[in-house]
């Protein structure tokens, strides 16, 4: 038996902040919400963005604690560091965290926000063995190589002037 199904229509604030009295007189909350993206604009830096997040959401109600188990699936639109395309992935998260029975709020969006900002990676790849820019005539390598020479790479080889 799950009396928590009662509230599967519980109306969920877009700006996630629940009230813990509610939560405490439902005895817990099962719910999902899709969030506009326009509350995580801010999260990437540009031109990488979030396009669509959706939230699920458990509250469990213990003697002192809630427990709050979450899931974000969505999407972002990110830059190659290689070959500079915009490319649409899709990413999950987890997390979890407990609030007091006595807070009066309880801040999700914080809570999210935290999430999503440590899906931000340093560099986001189109594909792994994405070949990038030539660095010479900027030509994109996975659509074709380009008729530049190879640049010699070595790190003797700027030495090799010094010296002389
Ligand atoms: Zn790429
Ligand atoms: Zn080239």
């Amino acid at each position: 038996m799950n009396e928590n199904l009662l509230y599967k229509d519980y109306d969920v604030p877009q700006d996630l902040q629940f009230k813990t009295a509610d939560i405490l007189r439902m005895g817990g909350l099962d719910c999902t919400a899709q969030l506009s993206p326009k509350y995580f604009e801010d999260i990437f830096a540009a031109p990488n963005q979030i396009t669509q997040v959706k939230v699920s959401l458990r509250f469990s109600v213990a003697s002192k604690e809630i427990l709050v188990q979450g899931n974000i699936a969505g999407k972002r639109l990110v830059q190659c560091a290689r070959c500079l395309k915009m490319t649409e992935q899709a990413f999950a998260e987890d997390f979890l965290e407990t609030y007091s029975n006595k807070s009066e709020i309880i801040d999700i969006m914080l809570l999210v926000r935290q999430t999503l900002s440590l899906t931000e990676e340093i560099r986001f790849l189109c594909k792994p063995d994405c070949k990038g820019l030539c660095p010479q005539c900027g030509q994109d390598l996975n659509v074709a190589p380009c008729k530049c020479k190879p640049v010699n790479l070595s790190p003797f080889a700027e030495l090799k002037g010094k010296f002389k």
